[in-house]
């Protein structure tokens, strides 16, 4: 079994309308890339923040420009189409229990569970960049894998995602020096103790980090942790479902990761991993 739950139909870009995305023929694009990519369970996971609703968690100013849509259109769409549905929830920290009434109050498969953000900044997006104001590495990711405990922690999510998302600009930003088994260390015991899955994404192979999300060393944590592991692209077009999986599954591999997390209607089951088909990406 291949998986790609961790999808968005659309860039992450202004001028994205879902009358122009989420469409039966966008969604045949990605069906048939995953098709070819020998991906069985395919699933959508929209950012929360581009649907007005999200505006009850949060009101930064980047959510106030994002938040067009309606939630519950989405939902609606995706049910009329063979994807599994999910959705791509920042960790909001103080408001938990909105996020789990706007969550609770829909029928997902399953809900990716991210961490953006470093207090009002972003770790991923450069109109919001955390690098501007503190240069600091070591307060960065710090503060970065204590957020992503508390995500873990929630108990809000099914799916834990891109874990090591601070890495993402690669040597573009500072580096800590210390070993950063020191930063996962929080953000593992978290993972154990919430049982939360941890997403492989090969979305840092699209990113000039040019890795797989997460490190080795992290997911050695993991495994050592007992935590499962869900596989996923990141994919905002159809040419990236799938994308880079010949890696992300020998990365599994010499884990002695054999089996990945299936999920329907927020259950989990685990299942044999898959063996990727041939295909040049
Ligand atoms: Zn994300
Ligand atoms: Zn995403």
């Amino acid at each position: 079994m291949l998986t790609d739950y961790h999808l968005h139909l659309r860039p992450d870009e202004p001028d994205t309308p879902p009358e122009r995305y989420f469409t039966a023929e966008n969604v045949d694009r990605y069906l048939e890339a995953a098709r070819e990519a020998g991906i069985a369970e395919l699933g959508v996971s929209e950012h929360v923040y581009r649907f007005t609703q999200a505006l009850d968690l949060w009101r930064h100013p980047f959510w106030e420009e994002q938040a067009r849509d309606d939630l519950d259109a989405y939902c609606e769409f995706v049910r009329s189409t063979p994807l599994r549905l999910g959705i791509e929830c920042d960790f909001v920290p103080g408001a938990e229990d909105r996020t789990a009434s706007l969550l609770e109050a829909r029928d997902f498969d399953y809900v990716v569970g991210s961490v953006h953000f470093v207090g009002e900044r972003a770790v991923d997006h450069e109109g919001w960049d955390v690098w501007e104001r503190k240069g600091d590495a070591d307060e960065v990711w710090s503060r970065y894998f204590e957020a992503l405990a508390e995500c873990a922690r929630a108990g809000l999510f099914d799916i834990l995602a891109h874990p090591d998302l601070v890495k993402v600009w690669g040597s573009a930003r500072p580096l800590p020096q210390r070993d950063p088994r020191h930063y996962y260390e929080p953000a593992v015991e978290a993972i154990a103790e919430s049982g939360i899955a941890v997403e492989v994404s090969t979305a840092g192979l699209r990113k000039p980090v040019d890795e797989i999300y997460p490190a080795r060393a992290f997911a050695e944590m993991c495994v050592e942790a007992g935590a499962p592991f869900a596989l996923s692209s990141d994919a905002h077009l159809p040419e990236q479902v799938g994308f880079g999986y010949e890696r992300a599954i020998e990365f599994l591999g010499d884990l002695g990761v054999n089996e990945i997390c299936v999920f329907e209607g927020r259950r989990r089951r685990l299942e044999p991993l898959g063996a990727p088909s041939v295909r040049e990406d």
